[in-house]
């Protein structure tokens, strides 16, 4: 793994939380379309916040779980 983004951490979460300035909303889009490690977790944490708000977790596909696992994992390390 490459080295861990840790303003894009930041970024990615007001991302999601749509609570980014119109600066800060650039920086994240440029972030993300040439940063492939935040890519996925975008991708990744916006499928699983889409199971959260429609309470379904507990019926969440084992292959999500599996990645859910393997993404916390590799933040462990980080
Ligand atoms: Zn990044």
């Amino acid at each position: 793994m490459g080295a861990p983004c840790d303003r894009c951490e930041e970024l990615l979460q007001d991302f999601l939380d749509r609570t980014l300035s119109d600066d800060e909303w650039r920086e994240a889009e440029t972030h993300l379309s040439d940063c492939d490690y935040c890519r996925r977790r975008y991708r990744f944490e916006e499928t699983l916040r889409r199971y959260v708000r429609t309470s379904s977790v507990e019926r969440m596909p084992p292959g999500l779980l599996d990645k859910l696992a393997e993404l916390r994992g590799l933040d462990a390390t980080a």
